[in-house]
């Protein structure tokens, strides 16, 4: 059974989990970040031992998307997707999409799309999400659905709960696991905010969509996955030394997703692969979902991501390129060399970086990122404020890891700690 089936089999699995800030149709804010991007869930009171006893697991429930389809050509069968689930048989749906790309998507889908109204949106503004939402209102749509990058899901995505309505998700990269996540990240005049959301009633992923889109923006998509073995590490650490909660569901499928990657010989060409990334960025966003947070999938190395976004604004990198390189750092500053050294050999493998200066941070900079990095998300216990590393510790170990990652190739797996 792939993942893909096995998934399709979950839906029968309808244990809803109501943590109190994720809601079925609802959108709840969570607290303003300086910056951030995917992952950074809002930042949630950390529950008691006695508030997890007191839930009963019979009350708890979890949301699941009702399918995925991810392959060549499924955006062409979207309408009979929908009127199969019992979603929309008249096809009155409404669509938002960007204006570059998502244009020629609607041009192509229209005709087969009789009743469908299109929808523009130009950025990821709270704003533009209220407004779209308001657009939608009077449409008596039984659907939305979201075709493009993450802005323009994470924009369907928050109107969509807005008014009460399920949220398809289409999107036309894999460049992070915000795909089927239940967030919506939307910047306002506070700054980047993070929304619970629902998660997606359906994922389409067409590779045929898929394959026009920059390789940059699929490999990105590898390196958010493949973080997810650094954050869970970061979650057991926090567990041994704070005693925080572990969920092992959301860890078994965070844990499943990364490693189907790391050790995956396909290249980004390969229907395979891209098949494999997309089922991964999923299960990484049930996972979150599960976990009631993005701690499966954002320890250390997406602190590090936040750090360089928040102190060198505008000059960031892709998310999921970031985050690799955070966690293949964290993960060599745990002290697991050979977890190290396959995480780098993974990230090279799909020509994503595995040093800051690749994606022209210089050392010291990517060293401040380091040192900053545990201010970005208060109260998430990680490897870096584990050992609370001071600046010239921080440039020493980097210059180890960096002379160590020098070595990496297809035949050598292991960073040998310096
Ligand atoms: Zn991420």
């Amino acid at each position: 059974m792939t993942m893909n089936q096995q998934l399709n089999s979950l839906k029968e699995f309808q244990l809803v989990r109501l943590t109190g800030d994720i809601h079925p149709w609802g959108v709840r804010r969570h607290a303003v970040h300086r910056r951030g991007s995917l992952g950074q869930v809002g930042q949630r009171q950390r529950p008691s031992k006695d508030s997890v006893e007191s839930v009963s697991a019979l009350t708890q429930m979890i949301r699941l998307p009702i399918t995925i389809e991810i392959r060549a050509g499924a955006l062409n069968d979207l309408s009979s997707i929908l009127a199969s689930q019992g979603l929309s048989t008249s096809g009155n749906i409404g669509v938002v999409v960007s204006p570059g790309s998502g244009k020629a998507i609607a041009q192509r889908l229209a005709p087969v799309l009789p009743n469908a109204r299109w929808h523009t949106v130009t950025d990821c503004t709270l704003d533009s999400a209220v407004q779209l939402a308001e657009q939608m209102r009077s449409g008596r749509y039984d659907v939305v659905v979201g075709i493009g990058g993450g802005k323009i899901v994470d924009t369907a995505k928050y109107a969509a709960a807005q008014i009460g309505l399920p949220l398809v998700a289409v999107p036309t990269n894999l460049a992070h696991d915000g795909i089927c996540s239940p967030v919506s990240i939307l910047d306002s005049d506070a700054g980047r905010s993070s929304y619970s959301v629902p998660i997606p009633i359906i994922v389409i992923v067409d590779l045929d969509v898929i394959r026009q889109s920059p390789s940059r923006f699929v490999a990105a998509g590898i390196g958010d996955t493949v973080s997810n073995i650094s954050a869970i590490a970061d979650w057991d650490l926090s567990h041994q030394e704070t005693k925080e909660p572990l969920n092992r569901l959301s860890i078994t499928m965070a844990h499943t997703a990364a490693q189907s990657l790391l050790h995956h010989p396909g290249t980004l060409q390969d229907d395979g692969l891209l098949t494999i990334l997309a089922e991964s960025l999923v299960v990484s966003g049930i996972a979150m979902n599960i976990a009631g947070s993005s701690r499966p999938c954002s320890g250390g190395c997406h602190e590090i991501s936040h750090a360089l976004d928040i102190l060198f604004p505008g000059r960031n990198a892709l998310h999921g390129e970031q985050v690799g390189i955070g966690a293949a750092f964290a993960t060599y500053l745990r002290g697991d060399s050979e977890m190290a050294g396959r995480i780098a050999e993974c990230l090279s493998r799909h020509s994503l970086p595995i040093t800051a200066a690749e994606i022209g941070f210089s050392d010291e900079e990517f060293a401040q990122a380091v040192l900053f990095a545990p201010q970005t998300r208060p109260g998430r216990y990680t490897i870096l404020e584990h050992l609370d590393l001071s600046l010239d510790t921080i440039r020493d170990a980097y210059a180890d890891y960096v002379k160590a990652a020098s070595s990496v190739n297809k035949n050598h797996v292991e960073l040998v700690k310096i």
